[in-house]
């Protein structure tokens, strides 16, 4: 009986390791780091008489190295690397690399180079549809077709930026990991500015080919110009590839605690930090007022979720997220004028508060023509009111006296699988 028992022990024991184990790999968050460059493609490079002849090949794969070490310490991550050595994978190589290994995060790294001597700092840079003209010169040396290799000009031959069909597919290939690539090149950027004291040129959007193809968030970051002497130094230095090393460590971790936190995936006890007093008001986001009705998902939100639509006068107002934190609001802001909403600004909002004269209603519908009686809406919903204004006909639902009631009306009607619905604020 005795071994019997304890053979049943084992048998759980070892269930209960392999249960964890599996667990525990599918927890895992996998990062590809990217070195730039490498063999035969040396990317930027200077020769200093005191410090010798520098190539960004050899500077970013330091920092990768640097990286991967730290993570791989850390039994939460997964690290992936597109090469260890001094050797050129091609840009389709990379991609495929990350796509297959089903990344949660692609960091490539890079070091700048400009024609003057003067410009330094760092920045990054995320895939999306807010093109600048300044950035070109970026994306020219880091795109440099001279280093594609056969199978990248194949891959990248259909690929016209200049044309409005290519930026459809760019917008919609990437504006899904928009956001999230926003604020991982937003917790770099900060690392750099805040810990290591350098100047941040900011996150900004630009097509870049090791970018472009990524399922799944993904930044280029630019740690410095090997044009400039006193960076050059800086990138050479054994203390400057730490301090960068480090930056983009921290922000990766920062990153992952994020993204478990929008998943719902963080123990509910965790530790608190010092408590920031919550402000009155909620505050949201104003990221642009129009007559024009735009559904969730559509490009003109430049990848941005958590959009609220609401209709006063018949001009749209689109809001991005909500908190009654100074510090969240601020981040909300930074990420929005990032993504391309360089008008945005915060708006309060007080909480839970009745209109005095007025209701708000949610608009399900507007057309030229009535909905048929037996539409989705009509059979799913009881007492839709239709209006007619101006030839088009208006059909809108519910009357709540605050803005949170609209939000959680909107939400059962999202359940019931009526999507897109606007809040209307209607004042007598
Ligand atoms: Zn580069």
């Amino acid at each position: 009986m005795i071994t019997k028992t304890n053979s049943f022990k084992k048998y759980f024991v070892t269930v209960f390791i392999l249960l964890f184990a599996i667990v525990g790999a599918q927890k895992k968050f996998t990062i590809v780091l990217d070195a730039g460059h490498g063999g035969t493609d040396e990317g930027a490079n200077r020769k200093y008489d005191d410090i010798g002849y520098i190539a960004e090949k050899n500077i970013t794969l330091d920092i990768v190295l640097k990286v991967g070490s730290m993570l791989e310490k850390n039994k939460d991550f997964k690290v992936i690397y597109t090469r260890k050595t001094d050797v050129y994978p091609s840009l389709t190589e990379r991609t495929n690399l990350a796509n297959r290994s089903k990344a949660d995060l692609f960091v490539s790294v890079h070091c700048n180079a400009n024609t003057r001597t003067a410009p330094y700092g760092t920045e990054t840079f995320v895939q999306g549809p807010d093109q600048n003209k300044t950035n070109l010169e970026i994306a020219k040396a880091e795109n440099d077709v001279i280093y594609l290799d056969a199978q990248d000009r194949a891959t990248f031959a259909s690929y016209d930026p200049s044309t409005p069909e290519s930026l459809i597919a760019l917008k919609i290939n990437q504006s899904k990991y928009l956001e999230s690539s926003l604020i991982f090149g937003g917790m770099v950027e900060d690392n750099f500015a805040n810990k290591d004291k350098r100047l941040s040129r900011g996150v900004k959007q630009q097509n870049l080919h090791v970018l472009r193809m990524n399922a799944m968030p993904s930044v280029l970051i630019e740690t410095g110009f090997i044009s400039n002497y006193e960076e050059a130094l800086y990138l050479a230095s054994e203390k400057g590839k730490q301090e960068i090393s480090e930056s983009i460590y921290n922000a990766i971790v920062g990153y992952k605690k994020v993204m478990d936190k929008k998943a719902g995936r963080t123990a509910p006890k965790e530790p608190e930090k010092p408590k920031e007093q919550p402000l009155k008001n909620d505050f949201r986001i104003l990221l642009m007022s129009t007559p024009m009705k735009y559904n969730y998902g559509d490009p003109a939100f430049k990848g941005l979720n958590y959009i609220l639509p609401v209709k006063e006068n018949g001009i749209y107002k689109y809001y991005y997220s909500v908190s009654n934190y100074a510090s969240i609001r601020d981040a909300n802001l930074k990420t929005a004028r990032d993504a391309g909403f360089k008008n945005a600004y915060a708006v309060g909002f007080v909480p839970n508060q009745a209109l005095n004269s007025g209701f708000y209603t949610l608009e399900l519908y507007v057309g030229k023509d009535k909905l048929p009686s037996d539409s989705f809406i009509l059979k799913s919903l009881k007492d839709v009111q239709r209006d007619k204004l101006n030839g088009m006909f208006y059909y809108t639902y519910g009357e709540v006296k605050t803005l949170e009631e609209a939000v959680e009306l909107q939400k059962t009607l999202e359940e019931k699988g009526i999507k897109n619905s606007v809040i209307q604020k209607t004042v007598k």
